[in-house]
């Protein structure tokens, strides 16, 4: 039987042996390099479903290898954190994760995370196959929208939350009502982090079209796309 493979990027041998002991009991295949590099090289030869990526490393840290793997890959990735200023920075920049998890946490907790964002990337979502609207094309297969016919660059998120609108144009949906949605664990995500996910969606569609801003602002209220 194929076990699920599970790349973990972790510097401290005391957190990755703790982490693979979790892994290994939840029935997935653990694998752990404690640099960069060696993660980076290692996901050219072996197929994994899933990385596990320490923001603090030796080498490179978890944000340029996110952004080196963002290149060529969508693989779900939750990134480790040590400090609340990373996590601003996880939030905040929009850094292509998937989820993250504060140090100290739980071999238990890690693994639910890791089980949860598997379930989402695992094609749980509605098939809707080349849903088109004038603007948007959603390919559910791949997980990519186009808009005007480019391709957009989208993080797990921002791909979830583009989708749920464009099915819904006109719409008007709250901030809860996004979060619940689309977040596994809402209660532990902020309100901002709607806010910050919309914001980057704008970014990267202004990018492709120039002043449409097709996603409207209910103030005090949530957002919707221009139907
Ligand atoms: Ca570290």
């Amino acid at each position: 039987m194929n076990k699920t493979k599970i790349l973990i990027i972790e510097d401290e041998p005391s957190i990755s042996d703790n982490i693979e002991y979790a892994l290994n009991t939840e029935g997935f295949e653990p694998v752990s390099v404690h640099a960069g590099q060696e993660g980076l090289q290692l996901l050219k030869s072996a197929n994994f479903a899933l990385i596990i990526l320490d923001i603090g490393l030796p080498d490179l840290n978890g944000f340029d290898i996110c952004k080196e793997i963002r290149k060529t890959s969508n693989i779900p990735i939750i990134f480790l954190t040590a400090r609340d200023s990373e996590v601003d920075r996880v939030v905040g920049l929009e850094m292509g994760g998937d989820d993250y998890v504060t140090k100290p946490f739980s071999p238990r907790e890690l693994t639910a995370r890791v089980k949860a964002v598997l379930r989402r990337t695992n094609g749980k979502q509605p098939t809707v196959n080349n849903l088109t609207n004038a603007k948007f094309k959603i390919d559910s297969d791949k997980r990519k929208i186009n808009y005007y016919g480019e391709a957009l660059p989208l993080s797990h998120y921002e791909y979830e939350i583009l989708t749920l609108m464009i099915k819904n144009s006109g719409k008007v949906f709250s901030r809860e009502e996004l979060m619940k949605a689309i977040w596994d664990t809402p209660e532990m995500s902020m309100d901002r982090t709607v806010d910050t996910h919309i914001k980057t969606i704008r970014a990267k569609l202004n990018k492709i079209k120039q002043n449409k801003n097709p996603i409207l602002t209910h103030r005090g209220f949530g957002y919707s796309l221009e139907s």
